[in-house]
């Protein structure tokens, strides 16, 4: 009799033990997917089916309880929330406003977070088309791919006040667009809109998809010393990291596709590395010139983190073709760093210098069939003293605001052994 109490008391045991609660859910949506995690206090096993008229999702958690309501606002996607706690298990039911595609899996814990369970609502994907335009189409503008790092589950690195660097880098993201955008020749393409998580892989096959010449990822994380700020521009490496902190950085970063929800399935990525290293080569020497224009255009009015370059083995750089560049704005750790990143003025000549570096970049080693290339081929003007600005223009019989266009001037001002494009004439 003794020994079977005690075996009862055990199981009872180990069902207490085991059951987990479910803690809070967040929202995250994007433009083609809505992400919703539900954290759990433990591992927990589930079934998940979709149904009709309404349309909806339904989630059953064994061994599990939700202790508090679950509400959701303002969803494009998701409706409603709802649930029922029945004897040990809980049912949650997402309620949608049109049908959805789902997917969902388990994360184990990564970063703060512990237990996650990920439901992804997806429209069905159209398929990607490459616009002939961008094909064939002579004289095309360069597309610069820019991308804020982190997004969604991942908040990426948090500053002493509190702010956080994927809201930062969007909002840096978005300046920089606004910047290449105003540039004769030049266009940008954001890679995430919003506060949603992408994977590293995703982010730049994204770019590689939309015909992109050159891929920008923008960061400001931190340092385990707050004295450490200032900004670094760096590349991708394959051999080993160029600096102890270049090393723990790339870490840290490639940590983000847990943090984010991803769940490992790329076994593609072993596979195809020996076909990766080779045009990698030829894409890393370009992403080594564009880095070193960026870097140099910014040394003139950001302070630097020591040398300000350098390389590791980042995951969101390894875009097998398309030159690549990751920019840390400065150290979000730092309290002076992290003022100045939440400050219009700073971005505003932040993103100027790196349009202008990115810009010197392209005059340098045009992608074929651009406007640009036309450009950099086109006659050139050295300034002798003694020249005006309309007098070169009426010289070559070009326009003055055509010159002041392509060579990105905002005054007539002119510097003796200053180089000026001269527009190609039709
Ligand atoms: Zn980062």
């Amino acid at each position: 009799m003794k020994k079977l109490n005690f075996s009862i008391l055990l199981l009872m045991f180990v069902l207490t033990v085991e059951a987990a609660t479910v803690e809070g859910m967040r929202v995250w949506t994007g433009p083609e997917h809505t992400r919703a995690v539900f954290d759990l206090s433990g591992s927990a096993e589930y079934k998940l089916f979709e149904l009709d008229n309404p349309p909806r999702v339904v989630i059953d958690l064994e061994n599990a309880q939700l202790t508090s309501s679950l509400a959701i606002k303002n969803n494009k996607d998701i409706k409603k929330v709802r649930f029922s706690n029945k004897k040990k298990d809980v049912r949650i039911v997402l309620d949608l406003h049109d049908k959805l595609k789902s997917k969902s899996f388990l994360l184990k814990p990564a970063g703060e977070y512990g237990h996650r369970l990920v439901v992804d609502l997806s429209h069905e994907s159209k398929p990607q088309v490459k616009t002939v335009e961008q094909v064939t189409q002579a004289n095309r503008d360069v597309v610069v791919a820019i991308d804020a790092g982190h997004g969604g589950e991942d908040p990426g690195a948090i500053g002493p006040s509190g702010t956080y660097e994927k809201d930062v880098v969007l909002s840096i993201a978005k300046e920089l667009a606004k910047k290449i955008n105003a540039q004769k020749g030049m266009k940008a393409l954001i890679i995430r809109t919003g506060d949603y998580y992408l994977k590293h892989r995703k982010r730049f096959e994204k770019a590689r998809q939309q015909g992109a010449d050159l891929f920008v990822s923008i960061h400001a994380d931190a340092f385990h010393s707050p004295k450490v700020n200032g900004a670094s521009v760096y590349i991708l490496s394959q051999r080993g990291a160029s600096s102890e902190a270049a090393k723990w950085l790339a870490a840290s970063e490639n940590k983000s596709d847990q943090i984010g929800g991803v769940v490992i399935e790329d076994k593609q990525d072993v596979l195809s590395k020996v076909l990766y290293d080779l045009s990698q080569n030829a894409a890393l020497e370009e992403s080594h010139k564009a880095a070193k224009s960026v870097h140099s255009a910014m040394r003139s009015v950001v302070k630097l983190h020591g040398q300000g370059f350098g390389q590791a083995n980042f995951l969101v750089l390894k875009s097998p073709d398309v030159p690549s560049m990751l920019i840390e704005t400065g150290y979000i750790s730092n309290p002076g760093d992290e003022k100045k990143l939440k400050d219009p003025k700073h971005i505003s000549k932040l993103t100027q210098q790196i349009t202008d570096g990115i810009r010197n970049y392209f005059f340098q080693s045009p992608p074929p069939n651009t406007w640009i290339a036309a450009q950099a081929k086109a006659k050139k003007h050295v300034v002798q003293s003694g020249d005006t600005l309309s007098g070169i223009a009426s010289k070559h019989g070009v326009s003055l605001s055509d010159i002041k266009s392509i060579n990105n001037k905002a005054s007539n001002q002119l510097l003796v052994g200053e180089v000026l494009y001269l527009p190609n004439q039709p």
